[in-house]
C-alpha cells in the first residue's frame, strides 16, 4: 500500500467490470497490503495449479487501458500467480460409508461470490456438530450432507450467475445491468445490502 500512493485501491472490496473480464481489489493485513484478483475468460488453458507464476507483461496486457489503480497495482505487484478456474456442477452425493467430502472437494465454485472458504468453514462447523451427536457415523455424515447441500448448491449457482453479471460485453448490456445497480446504491443502499442477507445472515450455529 505504501508504494501505491494516490492509486491505492479503496478500503472496501471493489469489483471492476469489463468485457469478458473483471477484477477485484481489496486491502489485507490491517491495510498494509493491497490484493488484486483479475479474471479473464478464455478456453485455451487447462492447467490445474495454485502455484503457477504469471508474468507482469501478461497481466498488464490483460488489463491494458483499465483504471490507473489497476495498472499501478500490476506494475508494483511483488508476486503474480495465475489460476485456471473450473466450474463444476453439484455432485450427486458427498458421503460414502464413513467418508465425507467437505469444502471445495464437495462443492467447488467459481470465486465470484467470494464464498468458497466461507462455505468450507460452515461445512466444518456443521460436520463437527453432527458428529458430536449420539448417532452412528454414517447417519451423522448423511445429516451433515442434508444440512449443507442446498445451501452450497445455491451459492455455486449464484457464483456462476455472477460471471455473467460481471462480464457484460455490450454497452447496452452494461447499461441495463449496472445502471439499476448504481441507482439502487444511491437511492436505497439498504435494499441492495439486504440482497446479501441470504449469504451473510446465514448462521449455521443457529440451526442446531
Ligand atoms: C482467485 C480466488 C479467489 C478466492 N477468493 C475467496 C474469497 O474472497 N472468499 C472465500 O471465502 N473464498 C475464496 N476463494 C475460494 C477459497 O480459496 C476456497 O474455496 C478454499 O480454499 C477451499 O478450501 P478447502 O480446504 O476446501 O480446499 P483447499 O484450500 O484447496 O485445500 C485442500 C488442500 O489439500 C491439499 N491436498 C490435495 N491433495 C492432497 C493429497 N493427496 N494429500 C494431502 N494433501 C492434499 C492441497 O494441497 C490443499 O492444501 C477464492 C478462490 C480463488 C481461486
Amino acid at each position: 500500500m505504501d508504494r501505491l500512493g494516490a492509486d491505492a485501491p479503496r478500503p472496501t472490496a471493489c469489483a471492476w467490470m469489463g468485457r469478458g473480464k473483471h477484477c477485484v481489489t481489496y486491502r489485507l493485513r490491517r491495510g498494509e497490503l493491497a490484493n488484486f484478483v483479475g479474471v479473464v475468460e478464455r478456453d485455451d488453458w487447462t492447467t490445474e495449479s495454485w502455484a503457477q507464476r504469471g508474468t507482469r507483461a501478461e497481466a498488464l496486457a490483460d488489463f491494458a487501458g483499465w483504471h490507473p489503480t489497476i495498472q499501478r497495482l500490476l506494475s508494483e505487484a511483488d508476486e503474480l500467480y495465475r489460476w485456471a478456474l473450473f466450474d463444476r456442477a453439484p455432485l450427486a452425493t458427498w458421503v460414502e460409508g464413513r467418508v465425507a467430502l467437505m469444502g471445495d472437494a464437495a462443492h467447488p465454485m467459481l470465486p465470484f461470490l467470494a464464498q468458497g472458504a466461507a462455505m468450507a468453514v460452515e461445512d466444518a462447523w456443521t460436520l463437527a456438530s453432527c458428529l458430536s451427536q449420539d448417532q452412528p457415523v454414517h447417519q451423522a455424515l448423511k445429516a451433515y450432507e442434508k444440512q449443507r447441500f442446498a445451501r452450497t448448491a445455491g451459492v455455486q449457482a449464484g457464483s456462476r450467475a455472477n460471471a455473467k453479471t460481471f462480464h457484460k460485453r455490450t454497452r447496452l448490456g452494461q447499461l441495463v445491468t449496472y445502471g439499476p445497480m448504481y441507482l439502487a446504491g444511491k437511492i436505497a443502499p439498504h435494499a441492495l445490502y439486504a440482497r446479501q442477507d441470504a449469504l451473510y445472515a446465514h448462521d449455521v450455529t443457529a440451526l442446531h
